[in-house]
């Protein structure tokens, strides 16, 4: 398997800016991009034996990597296949855009997937995060995930991953390492009009909705609360049925749209959407999500959860972490 790997293929100092859709952050000590799932899985081996540092992206529309840079290997994840069975079993590579994956399971006559329409990330980064819309997740089609864990390549189940809202194994502090190759899916069939005209409805929303400058879409998680949900007045009755309180009315509701920060701004479009609009600094964007969370806990007394992934070493904001004890 070690032999796959083309070790004259790694740069040093990539930039890493390009690699993610809010345009910023320093360079990848070394890089790589692996191209099919045996590549991804000789790189996640040796990396995992050897004890050396690895990053997977896939579009890099859910992270945010440090002015500092990312140490050790940063491996851009682009192997693409996807098939569908008739009986609606699908396989698909971790590194197939979530939007192909839609597309061709709903050419071929199945229906689930509607929501990933405007999702702009690979199918590895949407099973990390769990990502899903109007009311559906990735987690939910789910049947097996290839991986690379411990050093060894196998098929574990979806439970593996510890799924909930917006949340896996893999988002948790200090999180296992784990490559994840290929997955199996299983999807109901569907009329596909009824299956296109979905999606299409999805798609003038996010249109109408979501601004069109460089973000990581929502910056912040919503907020699960059904006692705080009913005691805000300004929110819609269906939020306080829930008990989901859009991350996006707190923000709005503290008076931040348009807040700046160096290139970085809180959408006016879209509260939840950190901006770059000028050149920003991840630095600055980081900064942005700091005053938002301080500014949103100081009205409505509860703690913002970043959805978007910080990647590399951000000590400056988080010096109780990386502070020897006592000090
Ligand atoms: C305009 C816009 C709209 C969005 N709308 C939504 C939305 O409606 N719902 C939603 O849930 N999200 C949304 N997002 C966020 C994002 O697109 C999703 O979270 C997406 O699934 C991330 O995929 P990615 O390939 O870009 O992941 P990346 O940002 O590249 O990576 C995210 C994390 O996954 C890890 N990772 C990636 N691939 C692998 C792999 N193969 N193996 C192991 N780890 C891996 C990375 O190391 C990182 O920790 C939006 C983003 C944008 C920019």
């Amino acid at each position: 398997m070690i032999t796959a790997i083309d070790w004259g293929k790694v740069e040093r100092k990539k930039p890493l800016a390009p690699f993610s859709t809010l345009h910023a952050g320093g360079s990848a000590e070394s890089f790589i991009i692996a191209r099919t799932p045996d590549e991804l899985a000789a790189l996640a081996i040796a990396s995992q034996k050897e004890g050396w540092d690895m990053t997977i992206l896939g579009s890099g529309s859910n992270i945010l990597p440090s002015d500092d840079g990312v140490f050790g290997l940063v491996v851009v994840y682009q192997a693409q296949s996807i098939t569908v069975d008739p009986n609606g079993m699908v396989h698909a590579d971790c590194g197939s855009l979530f939007q192909n994956l839609f597309l061709k399971t709903a050419q071929a006559g199945l229906q689930g997937l509607q929501f990933a329409v405007g999702i702009p990330g690979s199918v590895g980064g949407a099973l990390v995060s769990n990502a899903g819309a109007y009311r559906s997740e990735v987690s939910s089609f789910l049947v097996e995930i290839e991986v690379v864990y411990n050093g060894e390549r196998k098929w574990v189940p979806p439970s593996f991953l510890e799924f909930s809202y917006r949340d896996s194994l893999l988002r948790r502090p200090n999180p296992p390492k784990c490559a994840m190759l290929r997955l199996r899916m299983k999807l109901e069939r569907g009329r596909a009009k009824d299956v296109f005209d979905e999606a299409r409805d999805y798609q003038r929303q996010r249109i109408s909705k979501q601004p069109p400058s460089a973000s990581a879409g929502s910056f912040f998680k919503n907020v699960n609360d059904l006692n705080f949900a009913q005691s805000l007045d300004f929110l819609p009755d269906r939020f306080k049925a829930s008990g989901v309180v859009p991350a996006g009315y707190l923000i709005e509701q503290a008076g931040l749209c348009g807040l700046r920060h160096g290139g970085a701004m809180v959408s006016r479009l879209h509260a939840n959407f950190l901006v770059n609009v000028a050149g920003a600094t991840a630095t600055d964007i980081r900064s942005l999500a700091e005053l938002v969370k301080r500014k949103v806990k100081a009205t409505f007394g509860v703690t913002l959860e970043e959805e978007v992934l910080y990647l590399g070493d951000w000590s400056a904001f988080e010096p109780r972490l990386n502070r020897p004890l006592g000090s």
